[in-house]
């Protein structure tokens, strides 16, 4: 029995309502970016029609208005994640520029030629790329925590990957392309035990369960509003003020300095330091709107709503002929990555899509998750809290047939 009214929830979704090719759409594409309540889209527009003006700069009131509200929204958001402190939340992009932030800023402190970085096997490029770069530009290497057949990390080595040599390790808290949830607290208290600090990609965790930074003791968490109901272009790099302290900048402009001379500039305080330029004003404001909106329902209501839709989906897409499920992680949460005998992915999202579901097939920004699997891609059904029972069944009754289609 649900703790959560869905049916309720889905009627404060508007896109919810919208058809396609005058059918009622099944939107099981919330892994690439959910839809938004009506509270954000009013939050969007009562920012924009009341308060909108720059932050941290005019005496006037609408500016002291709207850096109200930019702030409130950190402390919101640094309450949701339970950071000791608000300066230990930086408004940024989104996930990929929350991880851009952190290797160029950790490279240019910390790295050094023949210093290692570890990431995983499944991560988003999102989390290999801007590492690359980095160890490039360092002389540093970046090595890979291996997975099995299951979609699991294989911890026995990752420890053995550790060592004096390794500065930093970024991984993924959940796969975005396998559903996997990841033993972050084990992979945590083992990178701790010889100090070395670890980024969580929390894109695909924190919309799903209850994520504490200080119960995690992580160093740096980074998310995308766009995935958690809120707005695009806004996203939250959470860091340990020990650490945020220790970084140099990433970008130079305005907000992040205390004074500039043609000489020399001195740097701002938590979080300026890190927010250089007019930030979103109204990203900040509207996924202040969204986590409320989500706190209201409950994290753990949602975590287990969403544990028994993946349960279904699983079961039912069991009734299929030919399916074969990519990643069987005894721990998953959000997202189910299917093959269905050797129909290609694309050809099987293109006839769900014309049946009105959405799903997302491809590589999910997570080529080297494919190579390991010898697949071209996979097709994911990916869940939110509106996600019914009713939407799973069409899912399977619109594979059933567009596989029958294209065998
Ligand atoms: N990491 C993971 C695990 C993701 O799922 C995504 C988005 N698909 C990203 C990073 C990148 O997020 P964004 O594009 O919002 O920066």
């Amino acid at each position: 029995v649900p703790a959560l009214d869905v049916e309720k929830i889905r009627r404060d979704f508007p896109l919810l309502q919208e058809k396609v090719y005058g059918i009622p759409l099944v939107y099981l594409d919330n892994a690439a970016t959910t839809q938004k309540p009506q509270i954000v889209l009013d939050t969007l527009e009562y920012y924009y029609t009341r308060i909108n003006s720059n932050v941290h700069r005019g005496v006037h009131h609408l500016s002291q208005e709207a850096t109200n509200a930019y702030e409130q929204a950190r402390k919101t958001i640094a309450a949701f994640l339970n950071a000791n402190k608000p300066e230990e939340v930086i408004f940024t992009k989104g996930t990929t520029d929350g991880i851009n932030l952190v290797a160029n800023s950790f490279g240019r402190g910390f790295i050094k030629p023949g210093d290692v970085v570890l990431v995983s096997a499944m991560e988003h490029h999102s989390n290999i790329v801007p590492w690359q770069i980095m160890c490039e530009d360092r002389g540093a290497e970046l090595k890979v925590i291996p997975m099995d057949q299951n979609g699991e990390l294989i911890m026995d080595e990752f420890t053995a990957l550790l060592n004096d040599k390794v500065k930093i390790i970024a991984v993924t808290y959940v796969s975005n392309a396998l559903g996997t949830v990841n033993p972050v607290h084990d992979i945590i208290a083992q990178a701790h035990a010889r100090n070395i600090p670890v980024l969580l990609d929390a894109a695909q965790a924190v919309q799903h369960m209850p994520v504490d930074v200080q119960e995690l003791d992580i160093d740096f968490l980074v998310f995308s509003g766009h995935k958690i109901y809120g707005p695009t272009g806004i996203g939250i790099l959470y860091g340990k003020e020990e650490w945020l302290n220790k970084l140099p900048p990433y970008q130079g402009g305005g907000d992040m300095i205390k004074t500039v001379t043609f000489a020399k500039t001195t740097y701002n305080v938590l979080p300026y330091k890190f927010e250089a330029g007019t930030p979103n004003m109204s990203g900040a404001v509207g996924l202040e709107a969204a986590i409320k909106y989500l706190q209201e329902i409950g994290i753990e209501n949602i975590r287990q709503w969403e544990e028994q839709l993946v349960d279904y989906t699983i079961s039912r897409l069991k009734e299929l002929d030919g399916i074969r499920f990519i990643g069987n992680p005894k721990h998953r949460s959000g997202a189910v990555s299917f093959l269905v005998d050797n129909i290609h992915p694309y050809d099987l999202g293109e006839l769900l899509d014309k049946q009105g579901v959405a799903i997302r097939t491809g590589h999910h920004c997570a080529e080297p998750v494919m190579d390991f699997f010898h697949i071209p891609g996979t097709v994911r059904a990916s869940f939110a809290m509106y996600t019914n029972f009713e939407d799973i069944d069409r899912l399977v009754a619109a594979t059933q047939k567009a596989a029958a289609m294209l065998r």
